[in-house]
């Protein structure tokens, strides 16, 4: 493991924090302590638990304490988008923030976690979204996420599909005119497949594939977001009807990678963060 910090923290180390609740099995910490190591920068990243309903309290205390950088998991990504003092378009449209800057004092609320996901689709597949048709399967957080990122990033089409209708039909409005709600008769016809369903997740019980098998086909990318286990069901059937399959410790990297850069305005050290959590997906 490389996630060693560099040095020992001094008066003149800058902070950088993850809060959640629970938020002892971050895996935040490891990447961005690895991150920093590897570019030689006097940062240290830290996590705090902060309870449900708290996350106003923990902004305040990130202006008070002079914390540059916040990750933010769950529950409080709709609280943050609410308190700090500007979002950017992406994290205004999905009401949710997933990293904080800190820019001379004003709060400013990002969404990585779309745009790491098309960041993950062009390393590991070399797939870029302009001009095609891509099917999201699920309509909670991180659908609503990739299917805003996918839209910006030029998709032809974006069809999300959803057991819960009405709130497909509510992320699909978020890629506006390419956006529209439909069913799995739409997956075989994509380029893209991506699940952010929670169907495949280790200890969620139900059903394991969010598609049928046969709807999958060569040409095709298979993306899956769930990522404990790394090589889930639909990653397996994916590879056994020729498609390419992508899974989703890419999009947890680069959304991590994406907040790095917004804080440090430096590049990301892409394969020191990788390397950093490898042993946890093995
Ligand atoms: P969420 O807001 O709770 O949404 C869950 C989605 O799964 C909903 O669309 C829900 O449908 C659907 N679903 C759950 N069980 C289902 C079932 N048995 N049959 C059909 N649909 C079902 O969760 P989330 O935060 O979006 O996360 C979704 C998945 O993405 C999780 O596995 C999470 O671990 C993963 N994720 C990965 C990353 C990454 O960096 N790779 C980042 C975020 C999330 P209804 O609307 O009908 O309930």
């Amino acid at each position: 493991m490389t996630s060693t910090i560099r040095s020992v923290p001094t008066g003149a180390t800058r902070v950088a924090a993850v809060i959640g609740s629970p938020v002892r099995h971050s895996l935040s910490p490891a990447l961005h302590n690895a991150a920093f190591a590897a570019t030689g920068l006097d940062w240290v990243y830290l996590a705090f638990e902060v309870a449900p309903g708290r996350a106003g309290d923990a902004l305040q205390a990130m202006r008070v304490l002079g914390i540059e950088g916040l990750s933010v998991t769950m529950p409080h990504k709709a609280q943050v988008a609410d308190t700090v003092d500007v979002c950017t378009p992406a994290a205004a449209a999905l009401g949710a923030v997933n990293c904080v800057q800190s820019v001379d004092g004003r709060l400013v609320g990002h969404n990585t976690d779309g745009d790491g996901f098309v960041d993950s689709l062009r390393e590991e597949a070399a797939f870029d979204p302009t001009g095609k048709q891509a099917v999201v399967l699920g309509a909670g957080g991180a659908a609503r996420a990739v299917v805003v990122a996918l839209a910006a990033a030029g998709a032809a089409e974006v069809v999300v599909v959803n057991r819960t209708v009405d709130r497909a039909v509510e992320a699909a409005r978020l890629a506006g005119s390419v956006g529209r709600a439909g069913g799995l008769d739409a997956v075989p016809g994509a380029d893209l497949v991506v699940n952010a369903t929670s169907i495949g997740m280790s200890g969620t019980g139900g059903p394991t594939l969010p598609c049928p098998v046969e709807a999958l086909r060569p040409g095709q990318v298979v993306a899956d977001l769930v990522y404990q286990p790394l090589d889930t069901p639909l990653l397996q059937a994916a590879r056994s009807q020729g498609a390419v399959a992508v899974n989703g410790v890419g999009m947890l990297l680069h959304q991590a990678a994406r907040a790095f850069t917004i804080w440090t305005g430096v590049p990301a050290p892409i394969d020191a963060m990788r390397a950093a959590v490898a042993d946890r997906f093995r």
